[in-house]
């Protein structure tokens, strides 16, 4: 098993689902299922990687920690209806203009905020939702030695599968003991039957993941609800944003002069929506309130110079605006990689991950199975690496790559 372990260690993206172990994190593969059949969103489908990607970004606001945590990608074909309030040709050339093809791979970040022995999450990732090329918060989690067992506060910017799907992971919390913040009208509005039951999509898919994803942190009182502009601790607020859904709210981080602003869907489309912030998406519940916010909220932090934060502009989606006539232009934050004098005792950051990711590995293994650990049912094996089989054949070929 040690051997196992080791090799696993080395080897990031294999994922082992459901070994002989029933209770396996890794066991909810299937994304398709818990799409409606009538869908119009569209999921990923194509990993252009085998290997695992750097998923995490660490920068500083005063003395606050904030940490981007990639969930991965998702693809979105943005040339047939999807945007609105566009000009004839505009998309197509503001695609060209920044090198980019449609479907685009728009990112799905989420935020670790260490905030007074606090460990906040400022949205919680898509899980199955959207496709198998995202669902990788948790284990970027796990990379940057955070648990999602340890996080203690998730605040969503709104209730849309890809910020509030990764709560669960098949019926079981992702996240036990976090209390769960988000604005009392987005409540009100996803957990409404009667709404619910009219809307068209992709509305409609949006309703359906409320029940699985949300109502259990509801029912075990983890789910809290604030109403507009509300402090939550010292240099962490909301600030209400509503359009793009009833409660969408902007997180603001306050620290030794310095701001971020967490801005969760205000942009979806980084290519096209700097450029001209009027262009709206389809998943708009009101699309010109929500460019009304866009273009508010720009002007705002291009006038201050503050950072802002984004949910789906390209990792780690952390930047400023520049304001350039009627246009705004995207900064991204400057690379930062300062970190290695923090070495102590011998031990570099790149072990610390290694025996984090080693532990958390271990602690996955947890099983009922009578039999001993390092017994695998080929027939319960399944192989998320591309170069290695599935059951049997890809078993063989994992033990032949374990170093000896
Ligand atoms: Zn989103």
């Amino acid at each position: 098993m040690g051997k196992i372990i080791s090799f696993l260690r080395r080897s990031t993206f294999v994922l082992i689902a459901g070994l002989a172990f029933s209770n396996s994190l890794f066991s909810n593969a299937s994304f398709a299922q818990t799409v409606t059949a009538k869908s119009t969103v569209s999921l990923s489908k194509n990993s252009k990687l085998v290997q695992s990607q750097a998923g995490f970004y660490r920068m500083t606001i005063g003395d606050i920690n904030v940490t981007a945590l990639s969930d991965g990608t998702v693809g979105l074909q943005i040339l047939d209806g999807l945007l609105l309030n566009v000009k004839s040709g505009e998309v197509e050339k503001l695609l060209d203009y920044n090198y980019q093809k449609s479907p685009i791979d728009a990112s799905i970040n989420a935020f670790l905020v260490q905030l007074n022995g606090k460990l906040i999450l400022i949205d919680a990732g898509s899980a199955e939702l959207v496709g198998p090329t995202a669902n990788k918060l948790p284990d970027t989690l796990r990379s940057v030695g955070v648990q999602p067992e340890q996080i203690t506060d998730i605040f969503l910017t709104h209730i849309h599968p890809d910020h509030s799907g990764g709560l669960m992971e098949g019926d079981k919390k992702v996240f036990p003991k976090a209390i769960v913040h988000v604005d009392k009208r987005e409540v009100d509005y996803w957990f409404d039957k009667a709404i619910a039951e009219k809307a068209a999509e992709p509305l409609k898919t949006f309703f359906s993941q409320v029940d699985t994803k949300v109502k259990p942190y509801r029912d075990s009182g983890q789910l809290k609800t604030f109403e507009g502009a509300t402090q939550f601790f010292p240099g962490l607020r909301s600030q209400p944003t509503y359009g793009h859904t009833p409660g969408h709210s902007l997180y603001v981080l306050e620290s030794g002069g310095e701001k971020l602003v967490f801005c969760g869907d205000l942009v979806h489309v980084d290519a096209v929506q700097f450029d001209d912030p009027s262009v709206c998406i389809k998943f708009d519940s009101d699309p010109e309130k929500a460019a009304e916010q866009r273009k508010k909220t720009f002007a705002d932090a291009a006038k201050h110079r503050y950072l802002l934060a984004f949910a789906h502009v390209s990792f780690p989606g952390v930047g400023h605006v520049r304001k350039e006539g009627d246009h705004y232009r995207w900064i991204p934050v400057e690379y930062m990689n300062d970190a290695l004098k923090q070495q102590s005792q011998g031990e570099s950051n790149v072990q610390t991950n290694e025996k984090q990711e080693a532990i958390s590995l271990l602690q996955s293994l947890q099983t009922t199975d009578p039999k001993p650990l390092d017994y695998i049912n080929p027939n319960k094996y399944i192989q998320h690496n591309l170069n290695v089989a599935t059951g049997l054949q890809g078993l063989k070929e994992l033990f032949s790559r374990i170093p000896k």
